[in-house]
């Protein structure tokens, strides 16, 4: 009799070494530094692995100039929802240069987003928690979905004290449904340690931080802070904390609800 098909079976078809699975499920990957997990997710996926950068967090910037050192070929990709302000495509240009890395650029699907922009207008999000979810889920949860659908793991930038929705989140582990492995080598910095990196290296980033921006997301719904003042209040200002996710790094992947 055939076994049962392991739930841990990656998108692409290729079935995850046992012994990775129980290096993951060990635990003992937690102690490593951040450029060891990098060395680690590299030897085990590279080049079905890429890092997820947005070009609008420091974060993505510090593990890029650490993968581009440690592997000259590691993938990188940036979601461009095509609502993004100017500082964050000069800054992707400024990366190719200075890095020569080059940025896989992901974008949604058209006809969808002509669709919804036809049936509820060019700033829907600011209506609604649902509508700020369907442009969400147009614009970067599904075109996420289907460039990741391609790989066996994928790097981010997640910090635990970003956010409520993130104070349990694993340096490695695996996706909601268990086919890809998510690995977020700066969940234990703070946002101290992440910008003491940026100032040793040079590392380049985003020139809206001078002004204010702790975050750079989609230019109608980031903003300035005011000293003091939460750093998600930047994000989504109108919403309540626990709904601040775009729907990338939540459970609900799929359809983007919990956003
Ligand atoms: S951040 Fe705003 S503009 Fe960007 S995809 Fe989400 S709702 Fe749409």
């Amino acid at each position: 009799m055939s076994a049962a098909p392991s739930p841990l079976t990656p998108l692409t078809g290729n079935t995850l070494d046992s012994s990775i699975l129980d290096e993951i499920r060990s635990g003992r990957l937690e102690s490593l530094s951040a450029e060891e997990i990098l060395i680690w997710g590299l030897g085990n996926f590279h080049p079905r692995m890429s890092l997820s950068c947005s070009f609008g967090n420091p974060e993505g910037l510090v593990l890029l100039h650490m993968l581009s050192r440690l592997e000259p070929s590691a993938r990188v990709y940036m979601l461009d929802t095509g609502r993004l302000p100017q500082e964050t495509h000069d800054l992707v240009d400024r990366v190719r240069d200075r890095y020569g890395v080059e940025v896989e650029v992901v974008m949604p699907e058209a006809s969808a987003v002509q669709k919804m922009v036809r049936e509820h207008g060019q700033n829907l999000f600011y209506e609604s928690l649902e509508k700020r979810q369907l442009c969400c889920r147009l614009r970067k949860v599904e075109p996420n979905a289907s460039y990741l659908a391609e790989l066996d793991a994928h790097v981010t930038g997640l910090r635990r004290e970003q956010n409520v929705t993130r104070t349990d989140t694993a340096k490695v582990e695996l996706s909601a449904d268990g086919r890809l492995v998510k690995i977020n080598p700066l969940v234990d910095w703070s946002r101290e340690d992440v910008m003491q990196f940026v100032r040793d290296n040079g590392v380049p980033v985003n020139r809206l931080h001078q002004r204010g921006f702790p975050t750079v997301g989609c230019a109608p719904c980031t903003r300035a802070i005011e000293p003091g003042e939460d750093i998600r209040a930047g994000r989504w200002w109108w919403e309540s904390p626990e709904d601040k996710e775009c729907g990338l790094h939540v459970g609900e992947e799929k359809d983007g609800s919990g956003i």
